[in-house]
């Protein structure tokens, strides 16, 4: 029998297979176990019109054999077989791979790529870890059986055979072990009993292995047990996925079971959201918003990414195109039959798809979120606790591109309600000449509300928003305005239309003191003036417009040499007693009132949670005044 060689492009990806440096081989047993599932589906089908073939939806199986002596491993399934036709058109071509078009288009630079191992490629993937490979196949409706047998790339040859039942045989002969590559795993039958749950658990036919087990001899005395192993015929898929049932049929705790195994969590799921689709594209997705937060969340380690399965079977593990990053957390499944395990069916409209669905979802997304701080509002606050931090990113990145999705999910400490509230919450609450939303920003709650700036709003009810992460600032000048009310920092911006005017006035009035003040202090102020912000307290720091004193922190922390710095203008409150005596010493003891300004800008730091420039200068005059 002459052997027949491979038409020249399937040549160039059987030995793109063959010298795969790709670390994926276990994939092969998906592609094997997918096409023995498409044959039984043909058949199946077929016999749903033709009465003759006598079999039914339940007669089907797939079943794995293992000869670890011999290094075979057997994939037979009783679906609809190949004819001589077939095995030519079929095998000996992969004029339908797209893998080999994909290696194509992008060149030597898809060497190092997953593409090979996370879409399908079908038939010719078992030569990843086989060096031959027997196919012994009877097609339904035919008498004769052939036999297909390939080494790879030297071609492959046709043969009648003996087969008495219709149906299909791969026959593949493991690879000798390398130094590298330990082939021989692939003969355990753990292994495939592994391989077979994480890839095909939902092919919808049973997956059958004999495999081997220990029991305790009948006869053995309970103290005394002794062993045997027997072996037993077991299904390994569970085949009909979660996702795939409706709603209303899956109890909250199968849910959560499957959550918690799946994502390998030990926290129940906080919502699950179900999602079956059809139209433009079809698909069914099963979503997870996790109870707590991965530990390596914030960490690089962390990927984000929803399994994506094709009618079942599992074509990547972490498909991260399908989340945008402000909803990373997201943890779950999507499944469509749309996608072809082979990417052959056309890369981009396959890409469009997963466009379609990954729009889809994100809308999704938000809505229950939305839903869930209207119906469950403990539970959301939860969540925001675990993920607020990422819907803060979200607002703030890509140049607060998705700010107005994200912005009516975000919370932020209410000073009134003393608890995280929402802006349109807070706009709810506004008095009726209020015209902005204020804030104040911190390192925690208790100091933002010790700040002096915040006495006065509160005296007049005013709630105010206390900030407290440094993603904060960020997020309100990307926002910059709610329901046409503007956000305003009650540390560095005006605070009342009217107030900065009364405030220039007071400034006016004492010129000299303010004037002797910005002297006595030099380049470390911006500026001193009197203030529009304060009560009870003398003296504040603001930093005007632009850059706040938070934000410099920031920028401190993230690089410590940093030297981008917050302008610092004083205020101070004339009606105080502290400037009054300030004023009385400017002309009558100039050196003392020198002494008061440095005193007054030293609080002034510290009050805004700055360094001192000098501790020790500080607290000598402290001591020197109270002589
Ligand atoms: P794909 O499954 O994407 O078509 P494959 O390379 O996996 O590509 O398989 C090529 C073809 O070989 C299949 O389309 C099918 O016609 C045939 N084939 C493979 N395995 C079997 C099988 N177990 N039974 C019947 N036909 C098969
Ligand atoms: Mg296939």
């Amino acid at each position: 029998m002459a052997k027949k060689q491979f038409k020249a492009e399937s040549k160039r990806l059987l030995d793109l297979m063959i010298n795969s440096i790709y670390t994926h081989k276990e994939i092969f047993l998906r592609e094997i176990i997918s096409n023995a599932s498409d044959a039984c589906d043909k058949l199946c089908y077929q016999a749903l019109t033709d009465e003759s073939v006598g079999m039914n939806r339940k007669d089907f199986k797939i079943e794995l054999k293992v000869d670890k002596e011999n290094r075979l491993i057997t994939v037979s399934d009783n679906g609809i077989g190949m004819d001589k036709d077939d095995l030519e058109n079929n095998l000996g071509v992969i004029a339908s791979s797209g893998s080999y078009k994909f290696k194509q288009e992008v060149g030597d630079d898809a060497k190092d790529t997953d593409v090979i191992g996370q879409f399908g490629v079908g038939f010719y993937s078992a030569f990843m870890v086989a060096d031959h490979i027997t196919v012994v196949t009877k097609k339904y409706g035919s008498d004769t059986a052939y036999m297909w047998q390939s080494a790879g790339a030297d071609g492959y040859t046709i043969t009648e055979c003996e087969k008495d039942t219709v149906g299909t045989d791969i026959i593949m002969h493991v690879k000798p072990d390398t130094d590298d590559e330990k082939y021989s795993e692939f003969l355990e039958s753990w292994r495939l009993q592994e391989l077979v749950r994480k890839y095909s658990d939902y092919i919808r036919f049973p997956i059958r292995m004999e495999v081997s087990k220990t029991r305790k001899k009948e006869d053995s005395p309970d103290d005394k047990p002794e062993y045997e192993t027997y072996t037993e015929v077991e299904t390994l898929n569970s085949m009909v996925p979660i996702w795939q049932r409706r709603k209303s049929n899956v109890k909250p705790e199968e849910y959560n079971k499957f959550y918690r195994d799946k994502f390998h969590d030990y926290t129940d799921p906080q919502r699950v959201i179900a999602v079956s689709a059809e139209g433009a594209v079809t698909y069914k997705a099963l979503l997870f918003i996790p109870g707590a937060t991965p530990y390596d969340y914030y960490t690089k380690e962390y990927e984000k990414g929803l399994q994506l399965y094709s009618n079942g079977v599992l074509i990547m593990d972490k498909c991260a195109d399908l989340l945008p990053e402000h909803f990373r957390f997201v943890r779950g499944v999507v499944d469509s039959p749309d996608l072809s395990l082979n990417i052959s069916r056309e890369l981009l409209q396959h890409d469009r798809q997963l466009k379609v669905i990954a729009a889809n979802l994100e809308k999704k997304i938000k809505s229950e979120l939305v839903k869930m701080m209207k119906d469950d509002r403990e539970g959301y606050e939860k969540f925001w606790k675990n993920f607020g931090r990422q819907l803060k990113f979200g607002v703030v990145s890509e140049y607060g591109a998705h700010k107005d999705l994200l912005k009516d999910l975000l919370m932020f400490y209410s000073s009134t309600e003393k608890k995280p509230v929402t802006l349109g919450e807070y706009i709810s609450r506004m008095k009726e000449d209020q015209k902005y939303i204020y804030y104040a920003s911190g390192e925690t709650l208790d100091k933002v509300d010790k700040l002096p700036q915040t006495e006065l709003l509160k005296d007049k009810g005013i709630e105010i928003l206390y900030f407290t992460e440094d993603i904060d600032e960020f997020c309100a000048q990307t926002i910059r305005s709610e329901d046409d009310k503007e956000l305003r920092s009650i540390l560095d911006q005006e605070i009342e239309e009217g107030a900065e005017k009364k405030a220039e006035e007071a400034s006016d009035a004492h010129k000299s003191t303010f004037d002797f003040v910005k002297e006595a202090l030099g380049d470390k102020v911006k500026e001193v003036k009197a203030s529009a912000r304060l009560k009870s307290h003398p003296v504040c720091l603001t930093a005007g417009e632009g850059l706040s004193f938070e934000m410099e922190k920031y920028f401190q922390s993230v690089q410590p040499d940093s030297t981008i710095k917050a302008d610092r203008i004083m205020e101070l409150n004339v009606d105080h007693p502290v400037f009054q005596a300030l004023e009385t010493a400017v002309t009558a003891d100039p050196d003392k009132a020198k002494k008061y300004a440095e005193l007054l800008y030293s609080q002034a730091l510290l009050i805004a949670g700055l360094p001192l420039e000098d501790p020790s200068g500080y607290t000598d005059l402290v001591c020197e005044l109270m002589k």
